[in-house]
This record gives C-alpha cells, structure tokens and sequence, in this order.
C-alpha cells in the first residue's frame, strides 16, 4: 500500500510533493490503464494505440484503448466508463483540448493520474505529465521545408537561388488542439520575415491562424478552402507556388483541389508541406506530389509513454525534458519532448523505410 511506496520514493530522493501525489498508487501490477484516442480517421493514431496497448500488456498491464472518432461527447463517456471501470492511469490525446475538466476532476478524486498524449489538454491542473514531439519545432520544419521546396532556401539551410515573389497559402489545424497554434506559430516565426521583405505573397490575404485554420483537421473541409482560394484568387496565369499544410490528411485535400483546379497536368505541383507521414502521402511524395512530410516515430511517442506510465505506477518520478513550454492555461505540465524529422523524396527511404516505419511493399 501506501506506506511501502512512499518508502520507495524516498529511497530515489523524490520530492514530497511527488511522495504526496502518487502515494495512492499502491500495488498496482496488472493494472488497468485506460487509453483514449481521438480518431481512427488518421492513421497515426491507430498506429499509436497498437504500439502503447502491446507495450502496456508486455509490461503486464491491463488495457482499455478506445477511440472516439472525433466526437468530444464519445471521448468523454469512455474517459468516464474508464475511470468507472477502475483504471488507475489514464493516457488520453484529446479531441478539444479544453473538454475534459469534468473527467480530470474525477479522476484526481479518485487518484488516478493523468498522462496527456500528444496533445495537451487544457485548463485543469489534473494533468501531470504530457508526452509530445517539439510542436513549435514541427512548424518551423514545416515552414523551413517549404522554403527548400520553393528554392528560397538550400537543402542544408543556406540562402538558394530563388528570389520570389512565390504566391503561398497558409493552413493551420484545428482550433480545439492545442497543437495547431504551436505548429503554425513555429511555422509563421520562420515564414514571416520572408512575407514582410516580399519573397512569399500570401495572395489571398488569409493569414491570421482562426481564418485559416481547419477543424478536426477535416480534410474535406481543407479541400473546399482550397478550391475557394483558387477561385476567388487565382485567375489567369496567377499561380499558387506554395501551400503549407500542417497534415497530411490536409495535404491529400489541399492536393485534391489543385488537381481539379488545373494544376499537377504538367506533372508539377505547388509545393505542398504536411505533416506524420501517412502512408497515402509518403506514396504522394514518391510520385512527386506532395513535398514533404513530417515525420513522428510514434513508436517512439509510444515507448517513452508507456515507461512514464509504468514508472508512474510504481511510484516512482518518470523521466521530462521539458518544464517550461506547456503552461496548460493552470500550471505548466511537465513534458517529455522527442524530435520529428522532415521527409522528402529524398531521404524517405533512410528515414522511413530502413527504420523500418514502413516496408517497402506497403509504399508500392
Ligand atoms: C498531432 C499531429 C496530427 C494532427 C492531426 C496533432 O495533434 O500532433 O501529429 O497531424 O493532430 O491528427
């Protein structure tokens, strides 16, 4: 029980404070964890699920994964049935990052602690750890691919020969995910100075993040966006040179309205960025159609997530990288930062294919 944890937490030379807040651990070898993902709808995430559901029952632990299919209602009924069910962690990547307040309180009132994946979930100070990529970091590596796709920068980051001006559309996520803002602000902190000095015109004059940005990262609602843009504003022989998209799934709907709009006949596309490397787009990139993506080893994510909950349950501190970046809105939540890597033509097959992410029959 208690006693014999805090006395194990004392011999690793926690903190009190951390002594207090998982004392209620107690034994908890084979234990049930509750996981909720927001959507089957994007391959990344079932990825996700598989990888911590198989290293949690390796480890002995019972698992609950559920998925909601973007529906917040959905996400809260299980996160409830979870904690009903007696779960004692919960690892949720959120559908609105602000919906859950009601499921956290419970949860602290029963002791269960909270592990945020992927996205941080917000306005309650019941979450206490939260493993992630380094979102602002995405965004800047997306913006920085576009600038190589377009040839205004050299593929090792020095200046290249391309003056401009390119025309360029900006798409941002969804506004519910806390993520969205930190990619386009990453994306925008590089883009901006080359909007200001002319190199990059955003022609439709929609930059500000709430006009751009995408909700549930529909790509549907993407590909209509972008099939207004066209209309409205590129007429003619007026081009768009450039899109940044923040997904994928963003990239196949931002693509989709190109194709219908004209452009790709030629076998030349604007340059599209995206972003988890979703097979359909890895294929895209290999006939050269999307530019890049950004790839997130979520078997890493999955990894470093399932030892953080395990070393939760056994009462001891699990390993952050990051006290500083993720003020959730009530405190600043103690998070463990891995690093993505940008894909293209390129290097796709060093980064994805021989890590062994995909094989090279699932690209054929
Ligand atoms: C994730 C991205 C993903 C997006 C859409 C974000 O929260 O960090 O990897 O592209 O959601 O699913």
């Amino acid at each position: 029980g208690a006693a014999t944890l805090v006395t194990t937490m004392a011999a690793c030379g926690s903190s009190e404070k951390t002594t207090e807040k998982e004392a209620g651990s107690g034994n908890n070898s084979g234990a049930l964890i509750g996981i909720t993902m927001p959507t089957k709808s994007s391959e990344r995430w079932i990825h996700d699920g598989d990888n911590l559901k198989t290293q949690l029952e390796g480890l002995g632990y019972k698992v609950d994964l559920q998925y909601a299919e973007n529906d917040i209602p959905t996400q809260t009924q299980q996160l409830d049935s979870q904690i009903t069910k007696g779960a004692k962690l919960l690892i949720i990547a959120s559908i609105d990052g602000t919906a859950l307040s009601t499921q956290l309180d419970n949860a602290k009132a029963a002791n269960i602690p909270v592990i945020a994946y992927d996205r941080l979930i917000r306005d309650n100070a019941n979450v206490d750890y939260y493993t992630t990529f380094d979102n602002f970091k995405v965004g800047v590596q997306q913006a920085t691919s576009l600038l190589t796709g377009l040839g205004v920068l050299k593929a090792d980051g020095s200046k290249g020969d391309a003056k401009g001006p390119f025309n360029v559309e900006l798409f941002a996520g969804s506004p519910d995910d806390n993520n969205a803002t930190f990619f386009f602000n990453g994306a925008k902190s590089i883009l901006d100075p080359y909007i200001k000095d002319g190199t990059l015109v955003v022609k439709s004059g929609q930059t500000d993040f709430k006009t751009v940005a995408t909700l549930r990262w529909d790509p549907e609602t993407a590909q209509k966006r972008m099939e207004n843009i066209l209309t409205s504003t590129y007429k003619g022989s007026v081009k768009v040179n450039g899109v940044l998209s923040p997904y994928d799934g963003i990239s196949i709907g931002i693509l989709s309205a190109l194709k219908s709009g004209g452009y790709g006949t030629d076998g030349k596309y604007p340059i599209v960025t995206g972003q988890d490397a979703e097979l359909a787009s890895v294929k895209s990139i290999i006939k050269g159609e999307q530019y890049s993506t950004i790839y997130k080893d979520t078997r890493q994510l999955a990894k470093v997530t399932g030892e953080m909950a395990d070393a939760i349950l056994k009462g001891q501190t699990p390993q952050t990288n990051n006290t500083t970046d993720y003020d959730n809105g009530k405190k600043v939540v103690p998070a463990q930062l891995l690093q993505s890597v940008v894909v293209d033509k390129d290097n796709y097959q060093k980064e994805i294919v021989d890590s062994g992410y995909y094989t090279v029959d699932q690209l054929k």
